[in-house]
């Protein structure tokens, strides 16, 4: 006998009201994971609907007082099905319980109220409502003669204007109700968190070579050639004008689209040219919306009453009936890759989820990520590639400068001679600068120079970094503290923070360009909903002629009149514990380059670093994304990353330092009992951020050719956390691939 685990009403809310079912025989061919049954429920077997979360041959209660399922739905709706199918899949890949996978696609918390307008209509003849006008005159009853002359003019009025604008009361309006002069009536509105609705009409002929790609998406898609697509072209090439045309045809056709970009906040001027072209038939789905506004728009994908949403990764998850397309801007972004158990990579999911509905995905980077340009090579993807600016902009010049040529020159501050000198250029042009750091705050650690004492977190194994006003907060979990004036270990006063940051910049560059106006741009200055494209559109309104900030003014942006793009100090993001750290710089360095050569002049970039031959650093400076990725796949390979083979890391977790430790090393002799031919164990050793909110953090990582090596023996481990005695208060997370190192 087989058993099914079946929820009845799946929603966030429901994930533990879970029930055990018999399959009989008959039915255990055709009973899946997804699968929606019907079931005798409750002590009177009422008959109702529910669906399969899971299959086991043995079960934990009495075979006897077990009732089996009455039979399977064939013809019920598929969309939660697909979600189920989907999480189980996420489960197994990325390693996680069934219950968070869900959670992960079925993301509507709890159900809103519904926002509701009300109307009041007249449904009496003029005649009769004549006569009780009367009626109220003699009685004088005021609050009822009110209303009655109100219903007189308007003989259809929305309730909370009769209410506020003509002081109508309630109770009056209750009277009427009753005594049969009006009808209340109720209509459901949406909170619609779009401000705009301009829908001009959209007069750009595309390129011949953006026309011909387009021609060959949309014929895939009609033909149901549904490999995915891989589009490299680099920035300001006209990928956008390509999706909007895709998506155009797509919707002609009734299907709906899924347009994913890395985060909304970043991609203000996009969002607008699409609202321009499609009006309200798109909509936003991210996590600044009120919970009422995001369960609204779920209603009306759900509905179908909108055809395209636009959102990060968690829109994937958009319950869309006739899903067509799903777009992924910008696919080499490491936010793709989901921060929480399941960590789930949303390209991957994409892909998956439009193999359950015939759907196309479309993928569009001006650096792809190394992986997926890997397929694209072999053949997995069809890869699609624009060479030319659409409007005409030449290529920015990008030049590297050593920055330990210029401590030889004795220039201690950390803008180089050239950069200086071209900023003066530029401003005296009146043209806007860019100035760039990979990091927020002041980045450096801070130190005693007598003793050489760093700084450290009290509830973290992570330096303080130094911010305003002397205070040294912790970037791990927000711990503050003020300078102290002594060090704690040697009482010398000479205390002081090491390295470069976004505050310190704008100082030197106040000190060396007293008359240019500077804005900053960084988490500590955006923290504040709103305060990014407010700084935004100051600088796009030519308010300050210097923009400084950390990577994120370099993403995504159309600025009209940056002339130069500097990237203050590349080394930051080179020398990181993370086997992706040389694609990281190229991939923001590269797109920062397309910040300056927006319109016709060429645009300058400069690259201040102390590895100036680095090979990451010269691809940019040639700006050629083929020759770094044939240098990077080189090293990939000697090293086994992917997409050679595959990693996971396996993060175990505990405020007890002891327990961490034993459950690591018990982890690690599994993992080696089902070690086969060509599986590496690494580990266990500390993560580089060993104690992060008083918890310690210990790493393993498996490292093999192929995918299901790997899978077995994470199946095999979580069999094991899950049954021994060892994981009490010991977590253990699991992350494939991992976008970012420990
Ligand atoms: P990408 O998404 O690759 O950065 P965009 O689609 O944003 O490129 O295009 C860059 C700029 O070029 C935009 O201002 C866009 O309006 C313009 N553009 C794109 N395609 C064309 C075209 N065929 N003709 C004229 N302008 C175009
Ligand atoms: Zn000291
Ligand atoms: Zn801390």
């Amino acid at each position: 006998m087989k058993y099914a685990s079946v929820i009845v009403n799946i929603s966030h809310g429901n994930l533990d009201k879970i029930y055990e079912y018999a399959i009989p025989e008959e039915w255990e061919s055709c009973v899946q994971i997804g699968t929606q049954v019907l079931i005798p429920f409750g002590a009177g077997n009422r008959q109702i609907k529910g669906f399969v979360l899971g299959l086991s041959s043995t079960s934990e209660f009495d075979p006897k007082k077990i009732k089996p399922i009455s039979s399977v739905i064939t013809d019920g709706t598929i969309l939660e099905s697909h979600f189920i199918q989907l999480a189980a899949w996420m489960r197994e890949r990325y390693g996680s319980t069934m219950n968070d996978a869900l959670r992960a696609v079925l993301p509507v918390k709890r159900k809103v109220k519904e926002k509701q307008k009300k109307y009041l209509h007249l449904v009496v003849e003029q005649s009769r409502l004549d006569l009780f006008i009367e009626e109220c005159e003699k009685k004088g009853n005021k609050a009822r003669l009110r209303l009655a002359t109100v219903l007189k003019e308007f003989s259809t009025i929305e309730m909370a204007q009769a209410i506020k604008e003509h002081q109508v009361s309630r109770d009056a309006i209750k009277a009427l109700e009753r005594l049969g002069i009006l009808v209340v009536s109720t209509k459901k509105v949406y909170r619609n968190p779009i401000p705009i609705h301009i829908s001009e009409d959209y007069c750009i002929t595309l390129t011949q070579a953006q026309q011909s790609i387009v021609n060959a998406i949309i014929e895939n898609v009609q033909c149901k050639k549904l490999k995915p697509c891989l589009l490299r072209g680099i920035t300001g090439s006209g990928k956008t004008e390509i999706y909007m045309e895709i998506m155009d045809d797509v919707i002609t056709q009734k299907k709906q689209v899924i347009f994913l970009i890395p985060e909304i906040a970043l991609t203000v001027s996009m969002m607008e040219r699409f609202y321009q072209r499609f009006g309200d038939r798109i909509t936003v789905l991210h996590s600044k919306l009120s919970e009422g506004e995001r369960s609204d728009q779920y209603e009306r994908a759900k509905n179908g009453e909108v055809d395209i949403v636009i959102g990060p990764r968690s829109a994937l998850f958009t319950p869309f009936e006739r899903l067509g397309l799903i777009i992924i801007d910008e696919e080499h972004e490491p936010v793709y890759q989901n921060e929480n158990q399941p960590k789930y990579h949303t390209r991957e999911v994409a892909i998956q989820r439009a193999k359950m509905c015939e759907a196309m995905v479309l993928m569009g980077s001006a650096t792809p990520s190394i992986e997926s340009y890997y397929k694209a090579m072999s053949g997995e993807y069809q890869l699609f590639t624009l060479e030319e600016r659409a409007n005409g902009s030449l290529d920015t010049e990008v030049s590297i400068v050593d920055l330990r040529e210029e401590l030889k020159k004795k220039n201690m501050s950390i803008f180089s001679r050239s950069l200086v000198e071209q900023m003066w250029e530029c401003l005296t042009q009146k043209k806007q600068v860019l100035l760039f750091i990979n990091r927020r705050g002041y980045a450096g650690f801070v130190s005693c120079r007598a003793c050489g004492q760093v700084l450290h977190c009290p509830h973290c194994d992570v330096s303080l970094t130094e911010h305003k006003n002397n205070m040294l907060m912790c970037h791990y979990c927000g711990y503050v503290q003020k300078r102290p004036k002594k060090c704690p270990s040697c009482g010398s006063p000479y205390i002081a923070a090491f390295g470069i940051g976004t505050q310190k910049v704008e100082e030197y560059a106040r000190k060396e360009f007293p008359n240019a106006r500077i804005l900053r741009m960084d988490g500590d200055t955006t923290s504040k909903k709103g305060e990014y494209s407010k700084i935004l559109q100051q600088f796009n309104a030519g308010e300050a002629d210097i923009l400084i900030g950390t990577q994120m003014i370099v993403k995504g942006h159309d600025f009209a009149n940056v002339a130069l793009v500097a990237a203050m100090a590349a080394d930051l993001s080179l020398n990181m514990n993370d086997f992706r750290s040389a694609e990281r710089t190229f991939q923001l360095l590269y797109q920062a380059a397309g910040r300056a050569g927006r319109r016709k002049d060429a645009g300058k970039m400069i690259i201040q670093t102390y590895q100036p031959e680095h090979y990451s650093l010269k691809m940019v400076e040639n700006q050629d994304y083929v020759g770094f990725y044939e240098k990077e796949m080189l090293y990939r390979k000697i090293l086994e990353y992917p997409p050679f083979g595959v990693i996971l890391a396996i993060v175990v977790v505990s405020k007890s330092e002891q327990k961490v430790t034993q459950a690591a090393m018990f982890l690690k002799g599994a993992a080696v009992e089902k070690q086969t031919n060509g599986v590496t164990i690494i580990g266990p050793a500390n993560a580089t951020v060993y104690r992060v909110s008083e918890r310690y953090r210990k790493l393993l990582y498996i490292k093999a050719k192929q995918l299901e090596s790997v899978l077995e023996i994470k199946s095999f481990l979580e069999g094991f956390v899950h049954y021994s005695e060892a994981f009490r208060q010991v977590s253990v997370y699991y992350d494939l691939n991992p976008m970012n190192g420990y």
